[in-house]
């Protein structure tokens, strides 16, 4: 793979900042190869912009080649196979998510209401993905999940009472989610523009930094939501302290499916300057620190002893501030008249 560079004729220049539109940039990284995958070609190079500090892939893949990047990319439609201790795991969540947000989100433990307690002293070791707080105490209404996969997302809000869609690029997840059930469309986020004031929720979890035009699909995600609707934004951070810590084996980078990472304090006050509230939301960098070590091997797979590397990692550093969190994640609400 490392041997293989990516065609010349399918790479493109790019001379002005995604984000910013900004000029001057310094050479954060060069020599990055795809290891988060292994399966992209070529070595690369990621810029940082002087002014608004996104990470910006330069060159990049051109529009048309890009999509030779996602070859063995995510078994969206996959294997959905879950152990007997995988299952059980997953209904303690789901029971410690019903009882702390008054809901019943299934597969659960079924426990009454006053032996929540049994699972309620899990909270310090499950993470609340990004989003199920609003979706479990927002008005329910319209949700579009832009950049669906499988459709994970969409299934638990749908339990929560959302009237929940997808938008999804790639087929074969598409038709994972189909066969669930679900509503999902197959097409590129150009197919947002068709809900223009419609959407009570959008979700965008990491697909910001796979576009060649960020801030064109940050305005279709603005202008689809109603007025006090809520868009949940999430993407690596440019300034993140992981990055710091692991440089070129970031697992934010993902070279070159990742073509602009933006900075989360930029980003946040980009949106507020176009009149939305916005606030920020800890991430939990554990995941993403662990695949940062299974990068920094060169394997495909992890193996406990990253596990143990990025907990002493994480140990030996101090908290991240919102300005450093390894992803940025957003609730944008638009202004109500
Ligand atoms: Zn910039």
């Amino acid at each position: 793979m490392a041997s293989e560079a990516w065609p010349a004729d399918a790479l493109e220049e790019v001379p002005q900042c995604p984000y910013c539109g900004g000029t001057d940039r310094t050479l954060a990284l060069g020599g990055v190869q795809d290891w988060a995958f292994g399966c992209a070609p070529g070595l690369w190079s990621y810029w940082s912009c002087s002014q608004c500090h996104a990470l910006v892939l330069h060159p990049r893949p051109t529009k048309a080649s890009i999509g030779q990047a996602y070859t063995r990319y995510y078994t969206h439609g996959g294997d959905q196979r879950v152990s007997p201790l995988g299952r059980l795991k997953q209904r303690m969540r789901n029971e410690h998510w019903s009882q702390m947000f008054d809901t019943s989100i299934t597969p659960r433990l079924g426990l009454p209401r006053g032996l929540g307690w049994c699972v309620t002293w899990l909270k310090p070791w499950i993470a609340e993905p990004f989003g199920l707080r609003q979706w479990a105490q927002l008005p329910k209404g319209l949700l579009i999940d832009v950049g669906c996969g499988n459709g994970d997302k969409l299934k638990l809000a749908g339990h929560l009472g959302w009237q929940a869609r997808g938008i999804e690029l790639d087929a074969s997840a598409v038709q994972a989610a189909q066969a669930q059930g679900l509503q999902v469309e197959q097409g590129g986020y150009e197919l947002l523009a068709r809900y223009q004031g419609q959407a009570d929720c959008l979700v965008c979890s990491h697909v910001l930094e796979h576009v060649h035009q960020p801030l064109h699909l940050l305005a279709l995600l603005l202008a689809a939501l109603k007025p006090g609707g809520v868009l949940l934004l999430s993407a690596p951070n440019a300034s993140s302290h992981l990055r710091r810590h692991y440089g070129e084996n970031w697992r934010g980078l993902e070279a070159p499916r990742h073509l602009a990472i933006p900075d989360a304090t930029w980003l946040r006050d980009w949106i507020q300057g176009q009149g939305f509230a916005c606030t920020q939301v800890p991430s939990h960098p554990l995941e993403t620190a662990i695949e940062s070590e299974r990068m920094r091997r060169r394997a495909l797979t992890t193996e406990p002893a990253d596990v143990q590397a990025a907990k002493a990692v994480l140990h030996s550093m101090a908290p991240a501030t919102l300005a450093e969190q390894d992803v940025v994640q957003l609730v944008c609400q638009r202004a109500k008249p």
